[in-house]
């Protein structure tokens, strides 16, 4: 029998299944990381690239959608393992699985599959999709390099064939599954609420890149507002039911801190919940 999705599925009603799949590293320095200089800013620090994937008895949620391969080749010492969409189908999951893409922002590294994804549904707070293709983002150049202007084509033809779902602040998109905005990294930032067996994961994405963002209140030198950085802090921690359900964007202690997934031949996504 072939690997499908059905070996993902969780094994109590009403609840979500949830991993983390790293596909990327890259070494930076602390100073790339929390804002503010300081005598550690120059101390080696590494960033993990993810996706995280959602599956509930009917749906299949992907949260964002990582880098693909082109521009993966042009990231300056990004060790990529491959596209998220090969990881993906090493768990049994084929793109046209894949009924909802939620896009916590808009940031290149958080959408550079949105075209292998035939049959989902794009999810993006209205702040975030009006700030990327507004007056601003283009003027400014410390943003400008963050976003794909292909992928930002493919969600607005996306939006013309039904297929983008456009979100103002808190909205439950399936039963146990809702999207929250927070702002603070970007202007439309969201985070994913998610019922599991364990209680609720909150999928944070860069609305806290690393735990030490977050446990240090500490934030990341990339915003678009400090005060909702910290106030998103407060919000993750609010919707969260344990600290240890929350799940930053890229700290390589994910894969540390929770169990390899059993469906994973690759032995590389790990089980949130
Ligand atoms: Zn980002």
């Amino acid at each position: 029998m072939t690997a499908s999705v059905d070996r993902l599925r969780p094994g109590a009603p009403g609840t979500w299944r949830v991993l983390a799949l790293p596909y990327a590293m890259r070494m930076g320095e602390r100073g790339q990381h929390f804002l503010g200089h300081d005598s550690r800013s120059t101390e080696p620090h590494p960033t993990a690239y993810y996706v995280w994937l959602a599956v509930s008895d009917k749906d299949v949620v992907l949260v964002d959608a990582g880098i693909g391969p082109s521009r993966a080749a042009a990231v300056p010492g990004l060790q990529y393992s491959g596209s998220p969409v090969e990881l993906l189908a090493s768990l049994g999951v084929r793109p046209e699985d894949v009924g909802w893409s939620v896009l916590t922002h808009l940031h290149y590294d958080h959408t550079g599959t949105v075209a292998d994804l035939p049959a989902a549904t794009y999810v993006v707070q209205r702040a975030e999709w009006e700030y990327w293709t507004g007056p601003w983002a283009q003027r400014i150049t410390r943003e400008r390099w963050l976003c794909a202007p292909e992928d930002l084509e493919h969600l607005a033809r996306a939006a013309e064939d039904g297929r983008r779902r456009d979100v103002d602040g808190d909205v439950e998109l399936l039963p146990g599954l809702s999207v929250h905005h927070v702002g603070g990294h970007t202007a439309g930032m969201q985070v994913v609420r998610v019922r599991t067996g364990k209680g609720h994961v909150v999928l944070a994405s860069d609305a806290s890149h690393f735990y030490e963002n977050l446990t240090a209140d500490r934030p990341p030198p990339i915003l678009h507002s400090v005060p909702q950085v910290h106030g998103a802090f407060d919000r993750i921690t609010q919707l969260a039911d344990a600290a240890e359900l929350i799940v930053p964007g890229h700290d390589p202690g994910v894969v540390q801190r929770h169990p390899a997934e059993p469906a994973d031949p690759a032995g590389r996504a790990v089980r949130i919940a």
